[in-house]
């Protein structure tokens, strides 16, 4: 078998049509055999090739870790967590390096956390290790040792985080400037659906600065940032997306991808490190800029709030059965 897809990107399908060369994987831009099928009453393919898959055994359709079922991005933070060393995918920012990564096998070479994941006795172990964490966390009975290990979600609140939205762009609009501020990103969106979702505001796929960073998704603190090699790319993508208002006056801009609208409003600081490094952080932001989120929609024109809710009833039923999780998203994305 020449190819890695998910169980529930096949969803059962056994029959898959194989074009040689039938795209340029969206890695590393190499040719690659492509697989069509249908799944679910539509037509899925391959979009990366199977060494890149390989390398960083992500599913080549949908993109998600065959094993976990969630972004690399959240896989190699849980490992980082786990493990307490940092663990990343570092993807090539310039073309020597994408060839250079693209020539190595991606059955010994292996990006990041698909190391572990990739090997049942590695992923046998991380998970002990998670299940140890979870066993100490949840001491039944036990209140004064329970009170305190609970680091998880409710320690999110005390975390400080000012020094992050100081440099974030939090209270800027929509306007012109070369890099921009994403969020309300839902983790089930892959970092290149959004790179794809531009491209095609854009007209071109090749916005991207070459030298330097273009694209940082933070999927923990569902927030990102993008960066246009030229203002006129930049001023396009500006035109090109929905704009909206919020109750304070504040034009924001809308992505819209997949399910979810990702917020967009200028950062002309563009600054990787303001999202965020250390899980906790990232947590906390991802509560911040929720609350964010709901202050730019709850609240806006009821006339206006009306429209847009009819407008969004249709694309919410049809993927209805796809996953409740997407559900409760859809709901507090379009309130
Ligand atoms: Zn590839
Ligand atoms: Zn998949």
């Amino acid at each position: 078998m020449d190819f890695a897809i998910c169980e529930s990107c096949l969803s059962g399908q056994t029959r898959l049509t194989r074009a040689p060369n039938g795209a340029e994987c969206k890695i590393c831009t190499l040719p690659f055999t492509v697989y069509h099928f249908k799944a679910s009453s539509k037509i899925n393919r391959t979009l990366i090739c199977h060494n890149c898959s390989k390398q960083r055994n992500i599913c080549q359709c949908c993109m998600l870790d065959l094993q976990w079922q969630i972004p690399v991005e959240l896989r190699d933070r849980v490992l980082s967590a786990v493990q307490g060393s940092q663990v990343t995918t570092q993807e090539a920012q310039n073309e020597m390096m994408k060839r250079f990564i693209a020539l190595k096998n991606g059955d010994s070479y292996k990006l990041g956390g698909a190391s572990i994941t990739s090997d049942a006795a590695s992923t046998a172990q991380i998970l002990e290790r998670i299940r140890g964490t979870l066993a100490q966390i949840e001491l039944p009975g036990d209140k004064s040792k329970a009170a305190k290990p609970i680091v998880a979600p409710n320690s999110a609140s005390e975390v400080d985080i000012s020094h992050l939205i100081k440099k974030l762009p939090l209270k800027n609009s929509l306007e012109t400037a070369q890099s921009f501020f994403l969020y309300n990103i839902d983790s089930s969106i892959p970092e290149w659906a959004i790179v794809e979702a531009v491209s095609e505001v854009v007209e071109t796929s090749s916005w991207q600065d070459p030298v330097s960073t273009s694209v940082v998704i933070n999927h923990m603190a569902r927030c990102g940032g993008i960066r246009f090699k030229t203002s006129e790319l930049a001023s396009k993508f500006v035109n090109g997306i929905e704009a909206f208002q919020t109750p304070a006056n504040v034009t924001k801009g809308k992505l819209a991808l997949q399910n979810s609208k990702i917020h967009v409003v200028a950062w002309p600081h563009f600054h990787r490190a303001a999202m965020g490094n250390k899980n906790s952080e990232c947590l906390k932001l991802a509560q911040v800029l929720e609350k964010l989120v709901q202050k730019d929609l709850t609240t806006a024109g009821e006339s206006g709030s009306k429209a847009r809710q009819s407008k969004v009833a249709k694309p919410n039923k049809k993927r209805a059965s796809v996953k409740t999780k997407k559900n409760r998203r859809a709901i507090d994305i379009e309130l």
